[in-house]
């Protein structure tokens, strides 16, 4: 690598047709300060910055100086937004610096969000306020602790600028790491241009690079849909599994690699209740955490609809072959669902009851008020002999109730109750970005500029299923007058 950048640059992106981008550099701000960068994710990438001065990390990572190698660009796509079709999105202020090859040979995305204006900015200012970069920071990097597939936060640091929301709030950017920031949307953006060789180029792009072992199939396009169908059905099962809720799952937020992206007004939920919602824009909760896998396939539906033209030059042949792997989306998100589920309740075997079983739980959990995560990671406790997790329902006995059912089928098990457990605390975080403490983070980090709690966060939430007695308010759910029941982007 060049000695003035950390980079080793090798730019796919930027070397497929004009028409899928604008290139135009990012726009330099007034002050930037590094306010972290994650130097494990740094090493992952092989990136040199111990030979960088903190002025100079803080220079790259807020657009003021543009490494050698990179080749920046706005990526141009489309999407529809609460099911409205916008046919031009793209990046309105994020700049893609560029691609590097990570130590396991894995292509990885170098992208500043919050990088100014960019053609296809519209009515925005290109830039991003600290409290959602913060946000972003904080949750992308809870996610992938919890072993769910999500970009990465590489950087964050403040420009010295205020940017203008409802008032004048701190800037920031944010440099996020992705295996690529192809979306639906990206499809549908060369699709409603009746575009078909920018929707070849496109599929051809992400099959070498994200489904590789589908090049030289019989029917490519077809198996690329197939094999974006299954990682979305094991993504969204994660996020399930943790009662994590996106909150803006437009086609423009869902990747074709299956990585969590666009980390706007999501939030973990404390309570379990299947309709919950806290993104503000959200009004008829179509977002909602258990309308998730019903909106997945929705997405993938429209990823499906660019790629007809691909699939066959026989329109009809084309939608039945399609369809059919649409209507597959159930089963793959059910199938994997459970098998989270199985071992979220410590079941090693699989019997037909199981998925019974797991909904009788959760019909207890949403009917009793009870925490989601504590529920599950006592459950770990209860596995051992010790039922206090009874006390996170309304009416314990509710609990008990459901408890003699599990009882009984783990005792159809030969596993001893301690290899249970251990099994199930790998399943059942003790420790999710809870919203009250995000939103007690980001305030200090914004009205006071004290990212003390930022980084306490942060430390707690990189180890999400260890008990860390020192660390068990963040554990806690909200009190009755710290709950933060809405998000804003
Ligand atoms: P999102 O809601 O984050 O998925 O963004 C939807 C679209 O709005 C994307 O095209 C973004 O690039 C664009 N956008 C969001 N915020 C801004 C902003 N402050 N300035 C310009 N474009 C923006
Ligand atoms: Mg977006
Ligand atoms: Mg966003």
């Amino acid at each position: 690598a060049d000695s003035r950048t950390p980079f080793d640059f090798d730019n796919s992106y930027a070397r497929l047709p004009e028409r899928f981008f604008a290139r135009l550099p990012p726009t330099p701000v007034a002050g930037p300060a590094l306010i972290k960068v994650n130097t494990a994710l740094a090493a992952e990438l092989g990136l040199d910055l111990a030979s960088l001065t903190q002025s100079q990390q803080a220079a790259i990572f807020a657009g003021n100086v543009v490494p050698p190698g990179a080749e920046p660009i706005a990526q141009a796509y489309a999407g529809h937004q609460f099911a409205n079709f916008v046919p031009q999105l793209g990046d309105g202020r994020a700049i893609l610096l560029g691609e590097v090859v990570d130590r396991a040979g894995q292509r990885r995305d170098i992208q500043l969000k919050g990088a100014g204006p960019t053609p296809f900015s519209r009515r925005g200012d290109g830039r991003a306020a600290l409290g959602p970069v913060l946000r972003e920071y904080i949750v992308s990097e809870a996610m992938h602790a919890l072993g769910i597939p999500t970009t990465r936060a590489l950087a964050a640091v403040t420009t010295g600028e205020p940017v203008y929301r409802e008032g004048a709030l701190p800037g920031a950017v944010f440099t996020r790491v992705a295996a690529s920031h192809i979306r639906v949307g990206t499809f549908q953006y060369f699709a409603v241009r009746d575009d078909l060789a920018g929707v070849k180029a496109l599929a051809d792009h992400v099959i070498a690079r994200h489904y590789p072992q589908l090049q030289g199939a019989a029917q490519p396009y077809l198996a690329l849909l197939d094999a974006v169908v299954e990682r979305q059905a094991m993504l969204v099962a994660g996020w399930l599994h943790v009662g994590f809720i996106h909150g803006v799952m437009n086609t423009d937020n869902m990747t074709v690699s299956g990585e969590t992206i666009d980390f706007g007004p999501c939030a973990f939920m404390d309570a379990y209740d299947p309709a919950t919602v806290f993104s503000s824009i959200d009004r008829t909760g179509r977002y909602a955490y258990a309308n998730q896998p019903g909106i997945a396939q929705w997405n993938l539906a429209r990823l499906a609809e660019t790629l007809l033209g691909l699939i066959d030059a026989d329109t009809d042949q084309a939608i039945a072959l399609a369809t059919e792997v649409i209507r597959a989306f159930p089963d793959r998100f059910q199938a994997h669902w459970l098998a989270g589920m199985r071992r979220k309740l410590g079941l090693f075997t699989q019997e037909a009851g199981d998925l019974a079983l797991a909904q009788a739980l959760l019909a207890a959990m949403h009917g009793n008020g009870a925490d989601f995560t504590l529920t599950f990671r006592g459950l770990c406790r209860a596995a051992l002999g010790d039922a206090a997790v009874r006390g996170r329902f309304a009416a314990p006995e509710a609990f008990d109730q459901w408890a003699s059912m599990w009882q009984a089928r783990l005792a159809r098990e030969s596993q001893a109750a301690a290899e249970r457990a251990a099994w199930m605390r790998g399943a059942n975080p003790a420790f999710i970005a809870r919203n009250h403490r995000v939103e007690q983070a980001l305030d200090a980090a914004t009205t006071r500029r004290d990212f003390s709690l930022f980084e306490d966060l942060m430390r707690v939430l990189a180890r999400p299923y260890d008990d860390q007695d020192d660390a068990a308010p963040y554990a806690e759910p909200p009190q009755p007058d710290e709950r933060v029941l809405a998000t804003f982007c």
